[in-house]
């Protein structure tokens, strides 16, 4: 599993193509959130020390393989000139001569951004001819975009067919943080899991399930496991078809001896607004009009003290609809006490990462993973391709 990094080898005065995941929200035609822009920074950095020519690739957004002018990377490229205070070369295009001429004529310690990859049919295709060029401009691949890491293409995979390709610094730490709580996590282990369906994590929980001390179930999920355990659910998430997979998730926890615990008492409204008028009830009593959007207190306090008691957490999907402040107090709770327990805590997943910036939490997780989807393909035990196509150590 151990894959080479940028100290593995020599690259002063090389051509380095890295694959970033700058990916940023802009508006207005101005970055709007540089969080990704920030976590690829000790990457360049170091190489830019190390005297290499530094030539940096990305996507944004969707462009589809056409040239949509909102989506060029212009204002990545001011944006990374001001972060690391030295001038960012940009071209309008990612490989052919234009690009080529860019990347040949960089000095060492230089930095060159291109254009969006997604302009390129051949990128999202993974296209052999299209990674060779785009191979053509470096002598050196890094792959620093774990964001992206869950996809096969031709600047995340392909192009490592064609160079020494190794992990960059940010894509190291998220497959060691990753990796090491699934393959040898301090005990005791709880996994918390929230966000909105089953479904979409039912190949997560099965992977967690043998790994785990205590699993925590919330979120609009816990409503099929309440069903599955004949609990009325009122208007709640529910997805009926899954209550077998509920079912069967609970009795492999039971097999093993693993604490499984989910809500007593939730939340419930009759309208997710941030308006709403909720009270609590107890999970044996949901009025059959309204829905649960939040865990209630007594759950607060039930899943803060199992937190408190342990090593490790890995913390995947909000506790409730968090981003109404009316079944916010949840995700608030449970993020507080991850926080609290001095535990190896690692977050993954878009909407939680979210959720712990909002609560202003960050800075007291062990690891926040940058990679919403990757990550969550990571906890699923899947090999991601960018992270397959790098050297093995
Ligand atoms: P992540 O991105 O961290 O993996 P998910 O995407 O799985 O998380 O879930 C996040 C979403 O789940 C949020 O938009 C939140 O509003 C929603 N959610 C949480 N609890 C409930 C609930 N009880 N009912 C409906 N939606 C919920
Ligand atoms: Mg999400």
């Amino acid at each position: 599993m151990a894959k080479k990094t940028l100290r593995d080898l020599s690259v002063s005065g090389k051509k380095v193509l890295v694959r970033v995941d700058f990916n940023v929200p802009l508006k207005g035609g101005q970055v709007a959130d540089d969080t990704r822009i920030l976590a690829a920074v000790p990457t360049i950095e170091y190489l830019i020390q190390q005297d290499a020519k530094v030539i940096l690739v990305s996507h944004l957004g969707r462009p589809k393989g056409n040239v949509v002018p909102e989506l060029r990377l212009d204002p990545v490229a001011r944006r990374l000139e001001e972060i690391l205070e030295r001038p960012v070369k940009k071209v309008n295009e990612a490989l052919g001569p234009v690009a080529e001429r860019a990347a040949n004529s960089l000095l060492p310690g230089e930095v060159l951004l291109l254009e969006n990859i997604r302009f390129y049919r051949g990128e999202e295709k993974n296209d052999p001819d299209f990674a060779a060029g785009l191979a053509r401009l470096a002598d050196v691949y890094v792959n620093d975009a774990f964001g992206a890491a869950h996809r096969a293409h031709a600047s995340t995979a392909g192009v490592a067919q064609h160079l020494p390709a190794v992990a960059g610094f940010l894509m190291e730490k998220e497959i060691r943080m990753l990796g090491s709580i699934l393959e040898e996590p301090k005990r005791p282990f709880i996994a918390v899991l929230g966000g909105a369906k089953v479904s979409d994590k039912i190949k997560v929980l099965n992977n967690l399930v043998p790994k785990v001390n205590t699993l925590i179930i919330g979120g609009g999920m816990a409503f099929t496991f309440l069903a599955a355990q004949g609990y009325g659910v009122g208007r709640s998430l529910l997805e009926e078809d899954k209550i077998p997979v509920a079912k069967e998730i609970m009795q492999v926890a039971e097999s093993r001896g693993v604490k499984l615990l989910l809500p007593v008492d939730v939340v419930v409204a009759q309208e997710a607004t941030d308006k709403a008028v909720s009270q609590v009830v107890p999970v044996s009593a949901i009025p059959a009009a309204e829905m649960g959007l939040d865990i209630g207190p007594a759950t607060r306090k039930l899943y803060s003290e199992a937190i408190a008691g342990a090593s490790t957490v890995l913390w995947n999907g909000p506790m409730g609809m968090f981003e109404l402040p009316p079944f916010a107090a949840g995700t608030q709770a449970v993020a507080q006490a991850i926080a609290d327990s001095g535990s190896i805590s690692v977050v993954g997943g878009g909407d939680s990462a979210a959720a712990v910036a909002k609560l202003g939490l960050a800075g007291r997780m062990t690891h926040i993973s940058t990679g919403g989807g990757a990550s969550l393909e990571f906890l699923e035990g899947k090999e991601l391709p960018g992270v397959a196509a790098l050297q093995d150590k």
